[in-house]
């Protein structure tokens, strides 16, 4: 100041002092009032008890958009402008700085346009409130720009947070192993509250059982970034959902963490299923469908192919749907298919699969199975289903029409089985119905026949149902009975007498043969002991083998222990063996026919002439006997061929040292032509038909035959 005094002195001497004072304070004023002009800030000054405006400066033109003399002419216009949501506010800053001294706030203020404008004020009191001329300096700066900007962001703050309140699907941060940030989905998704998920480790979340394929994925997804994955999740409560999970890396709060979703999947994988269901499984009684049934039959077609193994398809029809449809109404008709639906699962296994072909057939697949257990599933089918069916209050009876085709041999695919299954079950319906078809006719007798039988035959033995009839063997030279052919007989509770042609094939089949050939044996055995030791004259018990027998590991042991058992001498007892069962293998049938044979017992070719036989190894058997088959000998008479062929086994045998019985002797005129060929023996109804054990004893007794020199001279059979 002082330096400036000097200079304005060295100046202008003309000045006085006061003067040049009151020069000094203009021009400061002045230039106060130029720096005031050029800043953007608005800057007054307001006598407070006078409520005038003293000074502003002109930044509050171009803010106010009005000539800054308004202010001065209406200081009211300082409140008008004023956003009327904020005058509040500009209120109690006026009040407060009056106060305080000093104090700040943001208002909007209302431009002449008309335009919103952002401002923050700053107020200053300049001299003491009681004591006069209290003014206030207020600065008014404009912060529109910076106020938008933050608007903008809380808005979109408030809009991230609102989307992320609505969203659908769970949204969550992962930051250092915990969860950062979930939004409300996610607590309410696991009954936690907000507050305790914050902190959670993520995989607390996740199954137990599925925890390490989540930590794996988890590995997987920082090495590659994003990934989706399904997981079941695990809820506070201990109970899961199935959740899909898609997380990404991304940074929270400027450091590396994990985003992601979860949405829960349990309505969709329902709708899912739904979807599986009613394109694969029928509405109504809740089996596989059509397409379901083609499914799994060509998959188990596909296994039985691999393993050469077998299946039975039935296709089993409900009779009289349609009749109670039309008359009870369609309601009463899906009890009753449900209801048959019910009973038919309980009698099939687990492994067969059943499914509803169409409106009243079902269809079975029976894996592994072959003609015997589809007839037998089916029997219990057809069994099931002949129980009335009670549905509201009237008792339905329905007649079933079971058809049945087998893999391989009626189709190898879903289509021709099910074609050939529906033809057969077509012939249940007009055979009557409540019955089983196969879809190849031949094999359904044969079955049935084989089944039927097979079945009986298990009980057959331990139920004493067999019985041996015995044929005399006549020797032509004396024309006496010197012996008799054991020929086994079934008495079938319902089928009567049966011939051993139709149940020896299949006991062989079965391996039944084995013990109803030892019976046979002992049986036989016991019996001829028994008419020896009543002094009856019985030189051979005859006893026919079967090759299953025969070729058991233990039938040497077993002849020896029953002729032990029997006391039979070996030698009285002769096995027939037919020549099939001797030549098939005849190198490995030396040992046991020599191992016989050393026991003493002898050995007879049955059906000589049926099959072929090595001259070879004809004479290096022991056997003793040949029996020219009964087809030879029945035309002998009219047959050239079958005389040549007789009188060559006679001439074979004798060159090889062995009898030969001519078999199926029925006619005086058969056995002359066999007596001239020289036959050693004869067996046949000529002389008798097989007969039971006290008709034979008899037949020994009496010994009806009687010949000497050629010629018969008894013949009282
Ligand atoms: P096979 O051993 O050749 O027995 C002779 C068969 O011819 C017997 O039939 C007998 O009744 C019958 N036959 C006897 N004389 C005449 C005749 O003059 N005319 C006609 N047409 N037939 C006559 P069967 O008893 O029905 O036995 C048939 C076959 O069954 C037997 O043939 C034999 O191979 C087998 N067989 C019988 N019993 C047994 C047995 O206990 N075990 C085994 N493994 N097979 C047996
Ligand atoms: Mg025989
Ligand atoms: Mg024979």
């Amino acid at each position: 100041m002082e330096q400036s005094a000097g200079e304005t002195g060295d100046s202008g001497g003309a000045l006085n002092e006061r003067e040049q004072v009151e020069q000094a304070l203009r021009e400061s004023e002045e230039r106060f009032r130029e720096l005031l002009g050029s800043l953007h800030e608005i800057v007054w000054c307001y006598a407070v008890e006078e409520r005038k405006v003293l000074y502003v400066n002109d930044a509050v033109e171009g803010i106010y958009g009005r000539p800054k003399e308004d202010f001065f002419a209406n200081p009211k216009l300082w409140r008008t402008a004023i956003h009327p949501d904020d005058r509040e506010l500009a209120r109690q800053a006026d009040l407060s700085v009056l106060e305080s001294g000093r104090t700040e706030c943001d208002c909007r203020i209302v431009d002449a346009q008309g335009h919103l404008h952002w401002l923050h004020f700053r107020l200053y009191r300049v001299g003491n409130p009681g004591v006069s001329g209290v003014r206030v300096v207020g600065v008014g700066i404009d912060i529109t720009a910076r106020k938008r900007a933050e608007l903008a962001l809380a808005e979109s703050e408030e809009l991230f947070l609102t989307t992320m309140g609505a969203a659908q699907v769970g949204i969550f941060v992962v930051q250092d192993g915990q969860l950062a940030y979930v939004n409300p989905l996610i607590p309410r998704l696991f009954g936690y509250s907000e507050r305790e998920m914050t902190g959670m480790a993520p995989f607390d979340l996740v199954a137990p059982e599925m925890r390490e394929a989540a930590v794996e994925l988890h590995r997987q997804s920082e090495a590659e970034g994003s990934r989706s994955f399904e997981t079941i999740a695990l809820r506070r409560d201990g109970s899961t959902f199935p959740a899909m999970v898609l997380a990404s890396p991304t940074s929270f709060k400027g450091r590396p963490a994990w985003t992601g979703t979860i949405f829960d999947l349990t309505e969709r994988k329902q709708a899912e299923k739904r979807i599986v269901e009613l394109a694969f499984f029928d509405p109504l009684t809740g089996l596989p469908n059509r397409r379901l049934l083609e499914d799994r039959v060509e998959q188990l077609i596909a296994d039985a192919e691999r393993e050469r193994g077998s299946l039975a398809m039935l296709v089993l029809d409900l009779d009289k749907l349609k009749r109670v449809n039309d008359s009870l109404g369609h309601s009463v008709g899906d009890q009753l298919l449900c209801a048959a639906a019910v009973r038919i699962k309980r009698v099939v296994r687990k492994i067969d699969t059943i499914g509803r072909k169409s409106g009243d057939e079902f269809v079975f697949v029976l894996p592994g199975a072959k003609a015997e257990e589809a007839a037998e599933t089916a029997r219990v089918l057809l069994d099931a289903c002949a129980q009335p069916f009670i549905i509201n209050g009237h008792e339905l009876t329905v007649l079933t029409s079971i058809g049945i085709s087998l893999y391989p041999e009626d189709g190898s695919d879903f289509e021709h089985l099910c074609k050939n299954a529906d033809l057969a079950m077509y012939q249940a319906k007009e055979a009557g119905r409540q019955n089983y078809q196969f879809y190849s006719q031949s094999m359904n007798a044969a079955t049935l026949e084989h089944l039927f039988i097979e079945h009986g035959l298990r009980q057959a033995l331990a139920a004493g149902q067999f019985l041996l009839a015995y044929q005399p063997l006549i020797s032509l030279r004396t024309g006496h009975i010197v012996g008799g052919e054991a020929l086994i007989r079934w008495q079938h509770p319902e089928l009567g007498l049966i011939q051993p042609i139709r149940f020896i094939p299949v006991a062989e089949d079965s391996g039944l043969i084995n013990a109803i050939g030892d019976w046979v044996l002992r049986q036989a055995c016991q019996q001829a002991k028994s008419w020896q030791d009543s002094g009856l004259p019985l030189n051979t018990i005859a006893v026919n083998v079967s090759p299953v027998q025969f070729r058991q590991s233990d039938f040497v042991g077993t002849v020896e222990r029953i002729l032990k058992e029997t006391g039979l001498a070996p030698s009285c007892l002769e096995l027939e063996l037919t020549e099939r069962t001797v030549m098939h293998d005849a190198e490995a049938n030396l040992g046991i026919l020599s191992a016989l044979s050393a026991m003493g017992v002898e050995l007879a070719v049955d059906d000589f002439g049926t099959g072929y036989s090595s001259l070879a190894y004809l004479k290096r058997f022991p056997v003793g006997k040949l029996k020219i088959d009964q087809s030879f000998v029945r035309d002998i008479a009219e047959d050239r061929d079958d005389l040549a062929i007789a009188e060559t086994i006679v001439s074979i045998g004798h060159s090889l040292r062995l009898n030969v019985l001519a078999e199926g002797v029925e006619t005086e005129e058969q056995l002359s032509i066999l007596e001239e060929g020289h036959s050693d023996m004869a067996q046949g109804y000529l002389f008798s038909l097989p007969v039971t054990a006290d008709e034979f004893a008899e037949l020994l007794r009496q010994q009806p035959f009687e010949k000497s020199g050629g010629r018969w001279n008894k013949w009282s059979a």
